[in-house]
């Protein structure tokens, strides 16, 4: 029998259930059994599988037409990523083609010169920040001003040089004041960086702060809940980190960051030079 659904519904519908099951939230059902006699609080709060990493949410009064919603994790679910096309035949100049003098958010209005990214397009590592500050914007290149030059030591420190590496933002263009990009301006802009991920191709990809773990997975959760371990990003080792402007606030915090670093450097086979300060 054929479906009800056209295929764009259907195609919303999974990329949506997709989506859920990548949070984790497998399946979501009423238990009809419950309906017949409504569950006490108490039964109610025993029927929520409790989904690691996910807090749940009880109702304080369950609705009476209802049974307890029911989540149970998913094992081995697809991912969304595999989900996002890869374009063919892609290239760095291709996609900076595309991006072209864009204009496709607010974030153009005020920008001097676009920050597409730079650096050795087959590297092993991929540097992936917020967006460009008052110094990139005006020169065009990433990480130039103070945090850029933080970066550089730690690049250094991990026994590389910048050149070496691929350095890139989630939005290619300043946002005013310095203020963290909006919802609809990432989610613009970072289909791009999903291309440069593609065509670069790295052996591992480090976030800088949370606005860049939060664009590539698709969450809004704290980078607390991501820092320091290895996550699977389209078969692409992702490790999230301090943004060195955050170090410039709290240096207390580099340690931390260095011994992501060196997670990262154990990865590449690589040996440091010296300890990052
Ligand atoms: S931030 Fe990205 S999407 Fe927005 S105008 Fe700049 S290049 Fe275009």
């Amino acid at each position: 029998m054929d479906s009800p659904l056209t295929q764009t519904p259907r195609e919303k519908l999974e990329a949506w259930l997709r989506y859920y099951y990548d949070l984790n939230l497998g399946t979501f059902y009423t238990d009809r059994r419950s309906m017949e006699k409504r569950p006490s609080k108490r039964a109610a709060e025993n029927a929520i599988a409790v989904v690691p990493g996910i807090q749940p949410v009880v109702a304080s009064a369950p609705p009476k037409t209802a049974g307890p919603l029911v989540m149970l994790p998913v094992v081995n679910a697809p991912s969304l990523f595999e989900t996002i096309d890869r374009v063919e035949n892609d290239t760095l100049e291709r996609v900076r083609e595309d991006l072209g003098e864009c204009t496709r958010c607010r974030l153009h209005l005020q920008r001097n010169k676009i920050v597409f990214g730079a650096g050795n397009p087959r590297a092993e590592i991929v540097f992936v920040g917020e967006g460009p500050g008052h110094d990139e914007d005006v020169q065009g290149l990433p990480f130039v001003g103070r945090a850029g030059k933080l970066l550089t030591q730690m690049i250094e420190a991990m026994g590389l040089q910048r050149e070496d590496v691929y350095i890139c933002n989630v939005v290619k263009c300043r946002p005013p004041e310095n203020r963290k990009p909006e919802d609809d301006e990432v989610g613009t802009c970072s289909p791009y960086l999903y291309r440069q991920l593609d065509v670069i191709a790295p052996k591992a990809i480090v976030c800088l702060g949370a606005t860049a773990v939060q664009a590539l997975l698709k969450t809004k959760d704290s980078i607390s809940r991501f820092r320091g371990t290895w996550i699977d990003y389209r078969n692409t080792k992702l490790m999230a980190t301090y943004h060195p402007a955050y170090l410039l606030r709290n240096p207390a915090a580099k340690g931390e960051v260095w011994k992501d670093l060196q997670k990262v450097m154990a990865h590449l086979g690589l040996h440091p030079k010296k300890s990052m300060r």
